[in-house]
């Protein structure tokens, strides 16, 4: 899922002040599953907001809905009327959601209400992990699943630095060592010989580094 975390009030007041009536959008997808701006996080974040403002002596009108997805047009329709009644958009979807509505609804302004962080995981209650960097050559079936890539300090592809100390990376000692990973889960798997292979530097051409990425399905084209 898309990992996202909500920004502070003090922030949002900030970035809503040129405007007296807003919808406050929720996403159901990813958002809400990192609890940043699904339907119970609009309401309260609603209500953070009107008190914030109110102690400031201004007004504030906030409209409260949540669609499915703001990355899909086909859900993002269903928030068109209540975007007309209002000034402004403050998404709760991440930077994807935010660029999505902000194409549709040309001369709304669309404005973000969280700092869209990284792919990952619920690894545990109240702890998201990043496991992917986008990178659009996954090699995890060399990795047994791991990636070093996105959980390499150093981006090693073949093998450790040698500053693990258990288990733990040298860089940041809270992380676990991707490679301690690595190796435990090739042992497991009985797959060692994966990295009896010298993998040249990887190429990052397909990445974000080469600027924004398009993924085609001539399949799906109308
Ligand atoms: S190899 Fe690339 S696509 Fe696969 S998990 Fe790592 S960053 Fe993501
Ligand atoms: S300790 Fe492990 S994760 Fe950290 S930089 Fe070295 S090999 Fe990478």
């Amino acid at each position: 899922m898309i990992v996202a975390e909500q920004k502070s009030i003090a922030e949002i007041k900030e970035i809503v002040a040129p405007y007296k009536k807003i919808l406050l959008l929720g996403c159901g997808t990813c958002v809400k599953t990192c609890f940043a701006g699904g339907e119970d996080e609009v309401a309260v974040m609603a209500s953070a907001l009107r008190l914030a403002v109110k102690m400031e002596g201004r007004d504030i009108e906030i409209e409260e809905l949540t669609v499915e997805r703001q990355c899909e047009d086909e859900f993002i329709q269903e928030s068109a009327e209540a975007i007309a009644r209002n000034e402004s958009v403050l998404s709760l979807a991440c930077g994807a959601g935010v660029q999505a509505l902000a194409r549709r609804f040309k001369t709304t302004p669309v404005l973000p209400g969280v700092n869209t962080t990284f792919m990952g995981v619920l690894e545990k209650p109240g702890l998201f992990t990043e496991e992917c960097a986008g990178c659009g050559d996954c090699k995890l079936a060399l990795f047994g699943g791991v990636c070093p890539f996105t959980r390499c300090a150093k981006k090693l592809v073949n093998g450790p630095c040698g500053g693990s100390r258990k288990g733990k990376c040298e860089v940041n000692p809270d992380t676990d060592c991707a490679w301690h990973l690595i190796i435990e889960r090739l042992t497991a798997l009985g797959q060692m010989n994966n990295l009896k292979v010298y993998l040249p530097p990887k190429n990052w051409c397909a990445s974000l580094s080469s600027g924004p990425r398009k993924l085609i399905r001539e399949d799906h084209e109308i």
